[in-house]
């Protein structure tokens, strides 16, 4: 069948399909006319309304092109306290901080700075990007290192803890630094260069000599960070391994900087399919019109979208906000796939919840909104141990009769076992 945006294009093309219905182009609601933009070759990304202001406000002189180059937001993005307070009003808590030092880089890209608010705060976004003097108390059960992941793996920047599966640390960069990174022990090391070849060729001799290991996570620091040539280097190394079967990326990018979600790069990463994408989301104040526009351009090339979200005290750490994300995630077809409880890096108190908030969050949706838009709620266990589920009690009694189960509405139910009668 062909796309609406075929059909559109000449008349012949439709004659030929004067039996089938007419194709009805949605006036539904601006905002998920908004959200729901087509790429296509010849279509240029969107600037949203918010982006749109504030390059009007400070880069009044640069065109439309150039704020959708993705080199030329990295090149722009903010790395200094001098550039942070030419942007935003800053408050004693922020600017404390600037003149200690910090365990993890600043860097946040003009794009996605126009999303922070200029003087709040306490809005989410701007909480997870811009540093305060909380970063600096430490407190006794923090570490560097706190999944242990030093202590799995058995060559540099490669984590092989499950059975069949390896996490390849492919760089040290990211696009942005969120203040609360799992790994901001490993970018702070390596911020500014990606990883040298010579340390790829030994994770790539090790996977090839496991061939236990059928899926292998890219992760880093920010994979999509690196240039398409670098990329498609690794990506085909890997691909000449017959037991890899999938390969993952995880990246925030698509959320710091959709520009680079480019036609050239999408063209890259489907030649080497099945290829899965976990996308760092935070926050409903993410999913603008270029982001909605990265991810279905990711999404039409085949790649399965999912998200990973920290849950984050007063940034996302309340049902309703959540839920949005999720809600919205799934608009531009991106499935929930983990909520993870903040892990405990040096300076992250600030930021961590009780555990009872994910239960919280995941009573609050199950039952209430689509299955789809459920992720798994996990605690990477200190030390190493891996992801362990937690989900709401919803067995209330376990007897010989059967399990008492409580329904979302709080309602019991029993369910009753087979009896074994042969
Ligand atoms: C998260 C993670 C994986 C992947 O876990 P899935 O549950 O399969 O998504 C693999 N290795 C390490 C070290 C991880 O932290």
């Amino acid at each position: 069948m062909r796309s609406p945006r075929s059909l559109s294009l000449t008349s012949s093309v439709h004659e030929e399909n004067e039996t089938e219905p007419p194709v009805v182009v949605s006036t539904s609601g601006t905002e998920s006319q908004e959200n729901s933009p087509e790429p296509g070759p010849n279509l240029s990304p969107p600037i949203g309304e918010v982006s749109k202001r504030f390059k009007e406000r400070y880069f009044s002189d640069t065109s439309n092109d150039q704020w959708n180059n993705w080199q030329w937001q990295s090149a722009h993005s903010i790395t200094t306290w001098q550039e942070l307070g030419y942007y935003f009003t800053l408050s004693e808590q922020e600017m404390m901080s600037a003149h200690m030092e910090k365990r993890l880089p600043m860097r946040i890209t003009p794009y996605y700075a126009s999303l922070i608010d200029p003087v709040n705060t306490l809005q989410p976004i701007r909480r997870t990007m811009i540093p305060v003097q909380d970063e600096l108390l430490l407190s006794p059960e923090e570490k560097a290192d706190p999944l242990g992941e030093e202590n799995q793996s058995p060559v540099p920047q490669l984590v092989h803890r499950y059975p069949d599966r390896a996490l390849f640390l492919t760089t040290g960069v990211c696009a942005a630094y969120c203040r609360y990174c799992t790994r901001s022990h490993m970018v702070s090391k390596k911020d500014k260069v990606h990883s040298s070849l010579v340390v790829w060729d030994a994770a790539l001799k090790y996977i090839s000599e496991h061939p236990e290991i059928r899926d292998v996570l890219l992760s880093g620091g920010d994979p999509l960070t690196m240039s398409d040539s670098r990329l498609e280097y690794l990506l085909s190394r890997l691909r000449q391994i017959p037991h890899v079967e999938i390969i993952r990326i995880g990246t925030k990018v698509p959320v710091v900087l959709p520009q680079r979600i480019t036609e050239g790069l999408v063209g890259v990463l489907k030649k080497y399919h099945p290829l899965l994408m976990s996308i760092h989301f935070t926050h409903p104040d993410e999913i603008t019109p270029e982001v909605a526009f990265a991810c279905t351009r990711l999404a039409d090339a085949g790649i399965p979208l999912g998200s990973q979200t920290v849950l984050l005290k007063g940034v996302n750490d309340e049902v309703e906000v959540y839920r949005k994300l999720a809600q919205q995630l799934l608009k531009i077809r991106v499935k929930p796939y983990y909520l993870y409880q903040c892990d405990p890096i040096p300076g992250s108190a600030h930021f961590r919840t009780p555990v009872s908030k994910g239960l919280e969050i995941i009573q609050g949706l199950r039952g209430f909104t689509s299955g789809y838009a459920i992720p798994h709620f996990v605690i990477d266990a200190p030390g190493g141990g891996g992801k362990i589920p937690l989900l709401p009690d919803y067995v209330a009694e376990r007897n010989s009769e059967g399990y008492l189960l409580r329904n979302y509405e709080g309602k019991y139910f029993l369910y009753r076992e087979p009896i074994d009668q042969f």
